[in-house]
């Protein structure tokens, strides 16, 4: 079983012309809403990809909130560990794009912020996960939070995932959760952030310097680090391996939900007992199907739908 502790998002996105400078008014199409979080969005991930999967997290007591909770019952996800915060409003993201894909975020995190340790302990009764589990973390939830959600789980015997997104400012509470936790997931952003090196986007880094910050960031703590490369794949530094996955090769058209994907199957095939290697090519493979879909849960890939890429 998969145990997803984290964030729950409703997600406006509205398409407009340009985007509007300060104090304009810009009309645009009409708004589309979608579900969405880190953890929500690889909780159901993991769902579609065929696991059994336990949602850990808080929404509002608005109309948002039944919306987000029914699409994860649809989904298959069990909700039970879920709850409505009295008087609070659910996490949401207003999402502005301009026809050229670029685009503003306003997050308003809303119940999730509230998500404290003790809450954490009593939407789980004490008892997060069971020692053949596999415990799989965010950072859009308090830190004190995620870092209690790594240890209980370490205490009880699961394997514990970190996606360190977004990217984390570095602190002393950080680099406790990195002593605790199994298996680190990053992308290029956030292995630089973590490691504290100043990243150009579009900067040409070879392979080889990817893998040197892999084992840089193994010791920090965690025992196994994946940095995924977007359309090149994903780099994985373990104990017995390291490993580089190419992309697959597809028509992507909205990576938007491509981390997600790659970290619930990731996640699932580490907790199934699947080698590191045989791991990240199927975590590519469902990162890759995932970009060729427009949107952030309608994107991510059946079970069925990564067997056929693989098989291809
Ligand atoms: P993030 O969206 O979190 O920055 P990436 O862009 O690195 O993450 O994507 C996650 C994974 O999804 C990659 O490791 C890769 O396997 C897959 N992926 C993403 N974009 C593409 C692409 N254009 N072509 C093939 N695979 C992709």
């Amino acid at each position: 079983r998969l145990v997803v502790v984290g964030s729950l998002n409703m997600d406006l996105s509205v398409t407009v012309p340009r985007l509007p400078a300060p104090g304009e008014t810009v009309s645009g199409a009409d708004v589309i809403r979608g579900a969405g979080g880190k953890g929500a969005n690889q909780a159901v991930a993991a769902a579609r990809l065929g696991a059994r999967v336990r949602m850990v997290g808080l929404l509002g007591d608005d109309a948002f909130g039944s919306e987000l909770r029914s699409c994860l019952a649809t989904e298959g996800v069990d909700d039970r560990a879920v709850a409505e915060l009295p008087g609070a409003a659910s996490g949401l993201a207003l999402i502005v794009v301009q026809h050229d894909g670029e685009n503003t975020i306003t997050l308003s995190p809303g119940a999730n912020h509230h998500l404290d340790t003790a809450t954490l302990a009593t939407l789980t009764d004490g008892l997060l996960a069971a020692p053949t589990d596999t415990v799989l973390l965010q950072l859009e939830v308090p830190l004190p939070t995620v870092l209690a959600a790594a240890r209980t789980a370490r205490a009880a015997g699961a394997l514990t995932v970190l996606n360190a997104a977004p990217r984390p400012e570095p602190g002393p509470l950080l680099a406790e959760l990195l002593r605790e936790v199994d298996v680190l997931v990053v992308n290029e952003t956030e292995a630089t952030g973590l490691l504290g090196i100043q990243h150009r986007p579009g900067a040409d880094t070879g392979l080889e310097t990817w893998a040197e910050r892999a084992e840089q960031l193994r010791a920090l703590g965690p025992a196994t680090v994946v940095i995924t490369l977007g359309a090149l794949g994903a780099l994985a530094a373990g104990p017995l391996h390291r490993h580089h996955q190419p992309g697959f090769p597809v028509h992507a058209v909205d990576t938007v939900g491509a981390g997600d994907a790659f970290c619930a199957q990731l996640s699932i095939a580490l907790g199934a007992g699947v080698a590191l290697p045989q791991a990240l090519r199927r975590a590519c493979a469902a990162g890759a199907r995932a970009a060729t879909r427009v949107g952030a849960q309608s994107s991510l890939p059946t079970r069925a739908e990564v067997d056929a890429l693989l098989a291809a």
